[in-house]
């Protein structure tokens, strides 16, 4: 078994889409990044990338690399659970929290953990979800997200 912790941070601005988890929310803003800037994505994608010692989501995907410009982290994602698959191993669990002053987030807790489930091929039960603010003090700036992720070896 392999555990390992992923975090990331966007800063949220008008005129962009807001994707979280493989979906897009709706929002009057949206999360900058040389991708769609899906926070919670990349911080699976590195969780799971340092739980089976690859390099990291900026080493692989670099966002100097004209290829990844607002590409979906659903696409990176799948790039990656590929690689992991190489190596004989596969996600078993999944442990996320999201930071986040606004939007609220508890209505869409489902559609992402069942985006996830399908994308990662992990079922429900081993994927928790919620989400925090920080009481005003991010100021609605940014969304954060923390996850955890248990990789095991395949077939077992
Ligand atoms: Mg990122």
């Amino acid at each position: 078994m392999r555990i390992a912790l992923g975090f990331d941070i966007h800063r949220l601005v008008k005129n962009r889409e807001l994707y979280l988890g493989g979906i897009k929310i709706p929002y009057e803003k949206g999360l900058l990044g040389h991708s769609d800037a899906d926070v919670v994505l990349h911080a699976i994608i590195d969780a799971i990338l340092s739980a089976a010692r690859l390099p990291d989501i900026g080493t692989l995907f670099p966002d100097t690399d004209p290829k990844y410009k607002n590409i979906r982290s659903t696409e990176l994602l799948k790039k990656v659970l590929k690689k992991v698959s190489e190596r004989n191993l596969c996600v078993d669990q999944l442990d996320i929290t999201i930071i986040c002053d606004k939007p609220k987030l508890s209505s869409f807790y489902s559609k992402i953990k069942q985006t996830l489930c399908e994308l990662i091929n992990v079922s429900p039960e081993n994927i928790g979800i919620k989400a925090r603010s920080t009481e005003g003090l991010m100021s609605e700036e940014a969304i954060m997200c923390f996850c955890i992720a248990v990789l095991k070896e395949k077939n077992k």
